[in-house]
């Protein structure tokens, strides 16, 4: 038998719920990343070539690309409640005591959950679909994100087994360290500063405007909260246990404790293993297991009496700071270095921290000499979080910051609303040089294979190049007589570097180093402009009109070009070949994804003027036509679409689509 169309899509849509079911919540992949994309890729193409039986909640909508402007406030159906705090044994035992004798009763079982260090989001599900994600707010009302939160894939957009027809569960979004960590590090790359801490950048991100941007950070959402009108189960760990039956994915770190003494063991053995998590916790938190008693115990003006939540001490030492050290970054940015008395913490052994920036010194008032409080988070680098003044020595001086670049002596400046500072000699001084050229090769931006950072300093050094230009220009008898350097690895250089000619245009312009040009805003221009031309012709106000592009950015981009050393450089890239303009297919933007399909536009639009929407179906292969008939595929309705042609719409049962529907057909 062989299966309509429809029936390929929905087969496909459940197989790959059902991987990414696997993968991200069971953490066990049956199949390849590979075979995994190509059947996605199949389902893509079903779709867009039958947007008849286009879903909201398919697999492909994981990408994102809708964009909010303004997130909808809306009114949460349940209260979302906060949590009792408590940070000691005694405190939960006055909450054991106080339970005990609202419930008359010495019979209490409590479930322990670890405190996911996060941004609580409320899901919404109605007949097995989720509808609407709202972030926790002031506990009244939150924010809508469902657009974003769809992006996550280890949350169910279907759910596996239907429940009752409506309910609520709720979680913590948050970003674990294995991915955070590697944000960072791709910030860096750009020289952009690192993100503070996951708990910050994962409640952040549910607020960016751009879904298809949240699509690429690596969140996860752990629940730990049904509500529901009809809920069958008894207690809350067995809701708990259903939710998981349901595709949710619940840590399998909760227990349930008998006594208050196991809920005690169950605080000791995660105060030390949390360290082994592959996310941040600050704390447990109790609950009573029973619904029944949770009922019957109800709220507090805040929060519930049914629980209460552990704060764990952070990880904290005490140690001397010998020295302060100051790093330069690629861009210029100075970052200042705790260098310290060698000190165990959280299972390593610190020797730095980073102190930010000058503003940052003079809060804390660090002084040489000082023993200084250090903890340690999912961060890399562990932070300086306070002094002990009574451990201050008496002879102690007030941290004077540098006045001069460290490496070239080059008096810093610092710009008003900036909180650091930067050697302004981008051209003369060293570790700008190399860092510029090491970010020119690395892997996102030219990709030049066989040379390393270690070379480039070599090259520096042996005054081979002073800038990214000069690589193309380097011969292989200039190369091997380099210390440690074979004749082969010095042809792979250049092989390597010629390669590099046929890297993509957005790939270069996130190379050439613009500060906070990153590699996502590299993309944006490069689609925008087109070519360096026209990039270099834009004026300020014209950079700023570009998605996403803010005045921070134009500034930098039109500082960039005004300079013509920078000039200069990109002369001699075009002459090595290097491509400084999007390719041919590309360049027209054009399509077929809507060949042979009819369209009638009606209405008012927010993303486009009517004719530029007409254009946007002529670019991908549709054709527009000024009346609705038999033929026509699509109505592509905007606000106040005429009534006439409503009706006949209507009567002709041709699908009215939305404009965002029909953006996502076109993406
Ligand atoms: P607080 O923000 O300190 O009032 O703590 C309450 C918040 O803790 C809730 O809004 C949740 O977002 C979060 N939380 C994290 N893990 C859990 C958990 N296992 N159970 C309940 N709440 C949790
Ligand atoms: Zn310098």
């Amino acid at each position: 038998m062989t299966l309509t169309i429809e029936q390929k899509i929905n087969q496909l849509r459940a197989e790959l719920h059902q991987h990414n079911y696997n993968y991200y919540v069971l953490d066990n992949a049956v199949i390849s990343d590979y075979e995994f994309d190509l059947k996605l890729k199949e389902l893509e193409k079903l779709e867009s070539e039958n947007p008849q039986f286009f879903d909201a909640n398919s697999p492909t909508q994981r990408v994102g690309g809708e964009i909010t402007k303004n997130f909808k406030t809306v009114a949460h159906k349940n209260r979302m409640y906060s949590l009792d705090n408590s940070y000691s044994k005694e405190d939960l035992l006055d909450w054991e005591k106080r339970i005990k004798k609202i419930l008359e009763t010495e019979e209490i079982n409590y479930t322990c959950e670890l405190k996911y260090d996060g941004a609580s989001i409320n899901l919404s599900y109605e007949k097995g679909v989720l509808v609407s994600a709202v972030t926790r707010g002031d506990g009244f009302e939150g924010d809508d994100v469902t657009a974003n939160i769809k992006t996550i894939k280890s949350i169910p957009l279907v759910l596996k087994t239907p429940f009752v027809d409506s309910f609520e569960i709720r979680g913590e979004i948050i970003l674990p360290l294995k991915g955070f960590n590697k944000m960072n590090e791709e910030r860096i790359e750009a020289g952009e500063d690192p993100y503070m801490n996951p708990r910050n950048t994962a409640s952040g991100s549910l607020k960016l405007q751009d879904s298809a941007e949240v699509s690429k950070r690596p969140l996860d959402c752990l629940l730990y909260q049904i509500v529901a009108d009809k809920n069958p189960n008894k207690t809350h760990f067995e809701a708990l246990e259903m939710a998981k039956k349901l595709g949710f994915k619940i840590p399998n770190t909760i227990q349930i404790c008998s006594t208050i003494n196991e809920v005690f063991n169950f605080i000791e053995k995660w105060d030390e293993e949390r360290l082994q998590l592959p996310y941040e916790t600050d704390g447990v938190v109790i609950k009573v297991n029973s619904l029944s008693q949770q009922d019957e115990l109800g709220y507090t003006a805040k929060s519930p009496r049914w629980a209460i939540a552990y704060k764990f001490k952070t990880e904290q030492e005490s140690t001397v700071l010998n020295e302060i050290t100051y790093q330069v970054g690629r861009t210029g940015a100075i970052t200042p270095v705790a260098n310290l008395e060698p000190v165990q913490l959280a299972g390593t052994i610190v020797k730095r921290a980073s102190l930010h920036n000058a503003d940052q010194i003079e809060k804390l008032d660090v002084r040489v000499g000082d023993t200084v409080f250090v903890e340690k988070g999912g961060e890399i680098i562990p932070k300086i979080v306070g002094v002990d003044l009574n451990a201050r020595p008496l002879n102690s001086q007030p941290t004077v910051y540098i006045t001069h670049c460290p490496d070239c002596n080059t008096e810093l400046v610092r710009t008003v609303g900036d909180a650091k500072h930067y050697c302004p000699n981008e051209y003369g001084c060293p570790t700008q040089i190399t860092g510029r050229i090491q970010h020119f090769i690395s892997r996102k931006a030219m990709n030049i294979d066989g040379l390393g950072a270690e070379t480039v300093e070599l090259l520096f050094k042996e005054g081979l190049i002073h800038n990214y230009a000069d690589l193309y220009e380097l011969r292989v008898e200039q190369i091997t007589p380099l210390e440690r350097m074979a004749e082969k690895s010095a042809q792979n250089i250049i092989v390597g570097i010629q390669k590099s000619t046929e890297v993509p245009f957005e790939k270069v312009l996130f190379a050439l180093g613009i500060r906070f040009v990153g590699e996502t805003v590299a993309k944006k221009l490069a689609k925008h402009f087109k070519s360096i031309d026209n990039l270099m012709n834009a004026t300020f106000e014209e950079l700023i009109t570009v998605d996403e592009i803010g005045d921070v950015i134009a500034k930098s981009v039109v500082d960039f070009f005004k300079n013509d050393l920078n000039n200069d450089l990109i002369g001699r890239l075009k002459k090595y070949g290097v491509q400084l303009e999007v390719s041919a297919e590309s360049q027209e933007g054009k399509t077929t994804i809507l060949l042979g399909k009819i369209f009638v536009v009606s209405g008012v639009f927010t993303h486009f003027d009517r004719i530029g929407l007409k254009k946007s179906i002529e670019d991908n292969g549709g054709k527009v036509a000024s009346s609705i008939s038999k033929k026509t595929d699509y109505i592509v309705a905007g606000e106040n679409m005429g009534p006439s042609k409503l009706s006949k719409a209507e009567s002709l049962q041709i699908p009215i689509i939305s404009e965002i529907d029909y953006l996502k057909m076109i993406s």
